[in-house]
């Protein structure tokens, strides 16, 4: 679809909804330090949609509001049965895209089932090769496990995206290994630059554990050249070519913000929409899928213009939301 034709409202910057994010649950068998304060693993929220509801949901939105692409996260999507009803209907919608963020525990025996339902690529967070600095920032999981499925992915002819979130206090000299890694094995490599969520929303410990993009670019210059690429209008990555073959992305939310471009819809696990990571604001898609479609269409548009609005005109300011909630 193009976006002069598509559905959906469209605001002062000419933001419109492209691309849809959905947190499947927001449990999660990791407890990373920098998404959760006190390494309680996170539970399922109380009243999450079911499976069938989550599906009308994303049909609902894929119809009314213009969405082309769609990112199924968390928490960790793999951690619920959902995710095995949800995925093959959800690759048969005809969207322009369908993908998954996982943390890779779990996805290993998944990967069969995946490749041969048509998924293309993958991110797989992973935010260090050090099996002790892993277990103390993820706070679950095992790094072989992780190591393995990555390696399944390849053999399965996926293309995989690698997440890292730099932190100061624990994976700062992991930033060029990490890159090795995944250029080695022809993966890009993406910088998530940490951001004011939750516990770190207001506290000492962002100012202290944040890496941004000019850093992670010097200690990367230590041993590589490359320059920088052109990127798609409303990708929130920075690429970077590297010399000799390869690439890397930085997610410079605090060092270069994107706001003014982007094109997400976030919907919870408890079936409410977000527009923007800084705002709490919220619309509760749920009472919508009880009603016969063509209600529930003609509804949906006052939902998506205040939804809309949460958007921040350029930069992420920060919110008290834990990303488990609306989903990374
Ligand atoms: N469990 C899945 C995973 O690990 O990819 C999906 C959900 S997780 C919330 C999505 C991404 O958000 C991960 O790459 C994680 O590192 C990132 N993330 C969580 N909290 C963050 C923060 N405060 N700043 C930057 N990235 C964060």
């Amino acid at each position: 679809m193009n976006s002069a034709s598509a559905p959906g409202p469209v605001d002062r910057f000419g933001r419109r909804f492209r691309n849809l994010r959905v947190s499947l649950t927001a449990a999660c068998n990791y407890a990373c330090t920098y998404c959760v304060p006190d390494g309680k693993r996170l539970l399922r929220a109380d009243r999450e949609l079911d499976a069938e509801q989550m599906l009308r949901a994303i049909e609902l939105l894929v119809a009314g509001a213009g969405i082309d692409r769609l990112r199924l996260t968390g928490g960790e999507p793999l951690v619920t049965p959902k995710f095995d009803y949800l995925f093959p209907r959800l690759m048969d919608l005809g969207l322009e895209d369908v993908s998954l963020t996982t943390n890779g525990q779990l996805l290993g025996p998944k990967v069969p089932l995946l490749a041969a339902s048509g998924l293309q690529r993958i991110n797989i967070s992973l935010d260090t090769l050090d099996p002790k600095a892993f277990r103390a920032l993820a706070r679950g999981g095992d790094l072989a496990t992780v190591l393995a499925a990555i390696d399944a992915c390849l053999d399965a002819g996926l293309k995989v995206k690698l997440n890292m979130v730099p932190v100061r206090s624990s994976n700062r000299s992991q930033i060029e290994p990490m890159l090795r890694y995944a250029l080695d094995r022809g993966m890009e490599l993406r910088y998530i630059e940490l951001m004011r969520m939750g516990h770190l929303s207001h506290s000492a410990a962002f100012d202290q554990d944040f890496i941004g993009m000019e850093e992670i670019l010097a200690l990367i210059g230590e041993h590589h050249s490359f320059e920088r690429t052109e990127a798609p209008f409303d990708s929130t990555a920075r690429r970077f070519a590297v010399a000799g073959g390869g690439a890397f992305g930085i997610i410079p939310n605090e060092s270069e913000p994107f706001c003014s471009s982007c094109t997400r819809l976030r919907l919870s696990s408890e079936g409410d929409l977000y527009g923007c990571l800084s705002s709490s604001a919220h619309q509760a898609l749920r009472p919508l899928l009880a009603l016969p479609r063509e209600e529930a269409l003609a509804q949906l548009p006052a939902l998506l213009e205040a939804t809309l609005k949460a958007k921040q005109p350029v930069a992420f300011t920060g919110g008290t939301m834990v990303m488990k909630f609306i989903g990374g």
